[in-house]
């Protein structure tokens, strides 16, 4: 992302210069990414979709978030022999950081080379998609507004996180876990639509110049958030139970 001395903000990987100063340069690139293409690379290889569409650093924190997930549950379920207690904290410490990356990374992949294809991410200031999924992992939960532009908002709910975890750990409060799950749920909703709005508006201002593709909305993004809203539904219920989520 990119600011042009008069301040708008555009992907210099998409445009050569200011969509917004330079009215006559193309939004949509040659070859833009087949998105079912990108979203089957996704599928195959973790972050696959995002390095295809030419998003490296975001396929490799892809890539490295799902690594750890699967290394988590894979190493939760050799120690369950052992331990069961320590093997099912690492288990479901693996799934809360696996389901919601994998889940969002294969509706990026689809989306974000929809919205090459039509111009749209040449004009995106921030991806909804980043947005939502940083404000609903435990780990970074805030870090969706501070990346949505609402910085103060986002540093008090870190720093809130951080403190309420550890609370909701030590004294085994697993109703106080569960509500933060609903609360962080709701909040990457939010970021969700925030940064969603933003660019709704944004290619709005370049109607003319973007490349219609026939589409229902999408779709393959309602898919996936519906399955991580079920998800953390489930996982909000589970923690009512803290022996399940006691440190190991
Ligand atoms: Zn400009």
């Amino acid at each position: 992302m990119k600011v042009c001395p008069e301040g708008h903000a555009f992907e210099e990987r998409l445009v050569s210069s200011c969509p917004f100063c330079h009215p006559d340069i193309p939004l949509v690139p040659n070859r833009p990414p087949r998105p079912w293409v990108s979203f089957l690379l996704s599928l195959i290889i973790f972050g696959g979709g995002q390095f295809y569409n030419g998003r490296k650093a975001r396929g490799i924190l892809t890539f490295l978030g799902l690594s750890a997930g699967t290394f988590s549950i894979w190493y939760g379920i050799v120690e369950f022999a052992g331990n069961k207690e320590s093997g099912t904290g690492l288990i479901l410490a693996g799934l809360v950081l696996l389901v919601p990356v994998w889940l969002f990374s294969l509706a990026d992949a689809y989306e974000d080379a929809v919205e090459i294809g039509t111009g749209a991410a040449a004009v995106t200031e921030r991806n909804p998609r980043v947005a939502a999924l940083l404000n609903l992992l435990p780990r970074t939960w805030g870090f969706g507004y501070i990346y949505a532009g609402e910085v103060r908002t986002g540093v008090l709910l870190f720093a809130a996180g951080f403190v309420l975890t550890i609370w909701a750990t030590r004294s085994g409060l697993g109703v106080l876990a569960s509500l933060l799950t609903l609360v962080q749920l709701a909040t990457s909703a939010h970021a969700y639509v925030i940064t969603r709005r933003a660019q709704t508006l944004a290619a709005a201002k370049h109607g003319a110049r973007l490349r219609k593709i026939p589409s229902g909305g999408p779709w393959v993004f309602r898919i996936a958030a519906g399955l991580i809203v079920f998800f953390e539904l489930a996982l909000a219920a589970l923690q009512v139970f803290p022996v399940l989520f006691s440190a190991p």
